[in-house]
């Protein structure tokens, strides 16, 4: 039975070594086996024609015939090279048939100008076959190049790389995936029917498995932007950020996804550091700096009264600029607020066109710009007055500071069906369309030349997002660079 076996992959090894196919991508190009190969046909051939059939002409149409097939082999198998060797030994084997076999006459000149045709032909055939052998070749060592320095890559990367084909089967995934996820991955692993790699949980709630981003993007095609998950590994709890894109090929077709892993649990308790020192900072420096401004605020009443003027004007400066500090960290205990979901609403009925009105009517006063608001629309809403109130003014400090050249500003109030639309337009400096989503993130400022003399911290749009999102409304802005900036914000309508 070993033995059979044995015979059996010997004949295996021969078969695949025989098989042209086979060695497609193998830059084979030795001239020894072609070269023994031809000799041990000649000499066949010889053989049988003398010893067997005993008629020296018994070869003629075989001499021809299989040895284009001989060239078209070794040509196909060994390259150019390959073929060259088997045509030049043909050759001289087809002399070596006209002088042995005697040819005289016209036949010998026959036989000479045959020779040199096929001679002529032969070289052709090698040629081609040769050159598309060692083409493919070429070719297939490229791929196969590519894709060896991608695997390499692959294996490099400091994050989780898993590839899944179009039908859902992971088919590569570097080391660092089992890393980060605590666990091997299997090849093969179907992530839409298999049990999902790690029981994780997004927003606090456990995870589908039709919600896994590499298979979102295979149904869909669309990149699925980082979304981040918490599991428990090692018994503590860990997050990572799970993106994935589809690859398409040349018609636009999915035919496979990668998606890349993560591991932000250090980066994540960073920045919990961070917002929890914010929060404890702006807490113990919003205290003292509120009974600070009150302090100034009765000193200037006392300078008031006994009409010290150059007091009250040193005061009024320190006013100013307490406020400023007072805002700066009122803003900051804001944001933290918001990341450790304590934004807090204190919600009342009240009517939204007369706190626009009299927060215009306040920033009339102290600014330069002119502001209208001629609006006549009833609006009732049900919100957080001083939260409303801090969006306005700050949409309203935005519209002043950005346009200091075109000093027109319009804010307006309109009833649309189910809610309330305020909008507030500058004719300033303009935001291009590549930052109007961006500002209002987290502590965004636009960054370029134009803008580098404004002052300020890019918080306030972000906690104008924030209520406004809390109070089931929206907000947005519509601008062009240079001409201006229409901001909007709707909050739904109070129908009580
Ligand atoms: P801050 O004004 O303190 O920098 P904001 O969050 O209020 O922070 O605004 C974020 C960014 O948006 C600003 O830095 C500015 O680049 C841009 N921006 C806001 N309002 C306007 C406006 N009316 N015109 C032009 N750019 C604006």
């Amino acid at each position: 039975m070993v033995q059979y076996n044995l015979q059996m992959s010997n004949i295996k090894k021969i078969a695949y070594y025989l098989n042209p196919i086979k060695q497609l991508g193998v830059k084979n190009y030795s001239i020894v086996f072609p070269l023994i190969g031809t000799l041990g046909i000649c000499l066949m051939s010889e053989l049988f024609a003398y010893h067997i059939a005993k008629n020296p002409h018994s070869i003629d149409t075989f001499a021809i015939v299989g040895f284009i097939g001989l060239i078209v082999y070794f040509s196909f198998r060994n390259g150019i090279r390959g073929g060259l060797i088997t045509t030049l030994i043909t050759i001289f084997y087809y002399l070596y048939i006209i002088y042995s076999r005697h040819y005289v006459g016209q036949q010998f000149q026959a036989g000479i100008e045959t020779t040199g045709t096929l001679a002529i032909l032969y070289l052709f055939i090698t040629s081609i076959i040769g050159w598309l052998k060692q083409t493919i070749d070429a070719l297939i060592e490229r791929e196969a190049n590519e894709k060896k320095r991608l695997h390499s890559v692959i294996q490099q990367l400091p994050v989780g790389v898993l590839i899944a084909d179009q039908n859902g089967k992971i088919v590569q995934a570097n080391k660092q995936v089992s890393e980060i996820l605590g666990r091997k991955i299997p090849l093969g692993h179907h992530i839409g029917k298999d049990e999902p790699l790690v029981q994780s949980r997004l927003r606090n709630k456990p995870v589908r498995k039709s919600n896994s981003p590499l298979l979102q993007a295979l149904l869909t095609g669309k990149e699925i932007p980082g979304k981040e998950y918490a599991f428990i590994k090692n018994e503590k709890e860990h997050t990572i950020q799970v993106s994935a894109s589809p690859i398409l090929n040349n018609k636009g077709k999915v035919i496979a996804a990668a998606s890349i892993i993560a591991d932000i649990t250090e980066q994540k308790q960073l920045e919990k550091r961070k917002d929890d020192f914010i929060n404890m900072a702006s807490h113990e420096l919003k205290t003292p700096l509120t009974s600070m401004m009150l302090y100034i605020d009765s000193l200037m009443n006392y300078m008031k009264k006994r009409n010290n003027k150059k007091e009250i004007n040193i005061l009024g400066n320190i006013q100013v600029q307490t406020k400023k500090l007072h805002e700066l960290v009122s803003d900051l205990l804001d944001v933290s607020k918001i990341n450790t979901g304590k934004l807090s609403f204190d919600k009342e009925t009240f009517r939204l066109d007369e706190l626009i009105k009299e927060i215009v009517q306040d920033m009339q006063r102290i600014s330069t710009h002119h502001i209208t608001f001629t609006s006549k629309v009833k609006a009732t809403v049900f919100a957080d007055k001083f939260r409303i109130y801090q969006v306005i003014t700050n949409l309203l400090t935005n519209a002043i500071k950005y346009s200091s050249e075109k000093k027109q500003i319009i804010v307006n109030v309109k009833n649309k069906k189910e809610f309330i639309l305020v909008s507030v337009q500058d004719f300033g400096i303009g935001i291009a369309k590549d930052q109007q989503q961006k500002i209002f993130e987290r502590l965004y400022q636009v960054v370029d030349a134009t803008e580098k003399t404004f002052p300020g911290l890019g918080m306030g749009l972000y906690i104008s997002k924030e209520i406004i999102k809390k109070h089931g409304g929206k907000i947005w802005v519509e601008s062009e660079k240079g001409k201006g900036s229409i901001f909007y914000f709707t909050i739904p309508m109070n129908k009580k």
